[in-house]
């Protein structure tokens, strides 16, 4: 029978804060495959997520598929938006919610995750985390800042990883972010620089698939996910007509759930698909090939 199998791999899935997101459900597939699992948690939101975890209110999510539970073999900080503690402005090294964190960096990550598991201790990495601080506002209304914050944290830090823990990867080793279509098509809404982030994360998925696969030897792919109902899709303020519009209007009239990108992410992330790199993945129940709405009753 043909499976994925993940045993004896170790993934770090970087942007999870609760067990709402894509990269909770990425976590998930990846343990219920047989891979450790460690995770990358924004500082902000890194105390509100181990107090769900420690005060059990998150078990039903926590439980595998055979009943095991599912257990993290590390939570780091990490702060994507920073890839040396040298970059850190005072305001935030003062912030009761970094102050106690060690280096939250992409460096200290890289660090922490060597002095933890050695030169090649990981195998497979995956990026679901963005930020724009101006979503709300439209591209053309979006500030210098804002739109730099949006590209910085949701797309350079993608190359970042890359870069920093390609090194530490075994053979076989692969990455994987997840992106969503206003990259490429208008969604009205979907402001602040957070399209040109996702556009500029899918071109960067061809080129690092280049230059990391003839560096290192590894595989870097992206998701393109339907709309889903976590934290930071509600933060944009629409989320439930755009569920209801691209269920409406997909080939398969219905809405995506987050483990349907779990398991194409584990998939993605395992030997069966080794020859494929440098793609973006469409998991959205096919609304990507629509070119009209569905008239009503058709
Ligand atoms: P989510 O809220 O579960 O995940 C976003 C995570 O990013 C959170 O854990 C948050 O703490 C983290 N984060 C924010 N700023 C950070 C920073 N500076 N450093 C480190 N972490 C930071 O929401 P999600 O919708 O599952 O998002 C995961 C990925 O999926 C994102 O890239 C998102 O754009 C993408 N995506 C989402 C949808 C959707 O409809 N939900 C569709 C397509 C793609």
């Amino acid at each position: 029978m043909l499976s994925i199998d993940l045993s004896g791999k170790r993934a770090l899935v970087a942007g999870v804060s609760d067990d709402a997101g894509f990269g909770f459900a990425i976590a998930k597939a990846l343990a219920e495959a047989g891979a450790s699992v460690c995770l990358g948690s924004w500082p902000p939101a890194l105390g509100i997520f181990t107090k769900l975890l420690e005060r059990g209110k998150i078990e039903e999510s926590l439980r595998l598929a055979d009943g095991r539970r599912l257990e993290f073999e590390r939570i780091y900080p990490l702060d994507a938006a920073f890839d040396t503690m040298a970059e850190v402005p005072a305001e935030i090294l003062e912030n009761k919610r970094y102050r106690e964190q060690g280096d939250f960096t992409i460096q200290g990550l890289t660090d922490r995750l060597r002095q933890d598991f050695g030169e090649r201790g990981l195998d497979l990495v995956v990026h679901s985390l963005a930020n724009a601080p101006e979503v709300r506002s439209p591209l053309v209304d979006t500030s210098r800042q804002g739109y730099l914050a949006a590209v910085s944290v949701s797309a350079y830090s993608n190359i970042a990883l890359v870069r920093s823990l390609a090194p530490l990867m075994r053979e076989g080793g692969a990455f994987l972010s997840l992106t969503y279509m206003a990259g490429e098509r208008v969604i009205p809404g979907y402001g602040g620089g957070m399209s040109s982030a996702k556009a500029a994360l899918e071109a960067d998925t061809r080129t690092l698939a280049f230059e990391a696969g003839r560096r290192w030897g590894v595989r870097v792919n992206a998701i393109s996910a339907g709309p889903w109902a976590s934290r930071a899709a509600t933060a944009i303020g629409f989320i439930q007509m755009m569920i209801t519009y691209t269920s409406a209007n997909s080939p398969l009239p219905r809405a995506i759930e987050a483990t349907d990108v779990g398991s194409t992410a584990a998939f993605l992330l395992s030997p069966l698909a080794r020859a494929i790199t440098g793609s973006v993945v469409y998991v959205d129940n096919g609304y990507h090939a629509m070119g009209m709405a569905v008239p009503e009753g058709a």
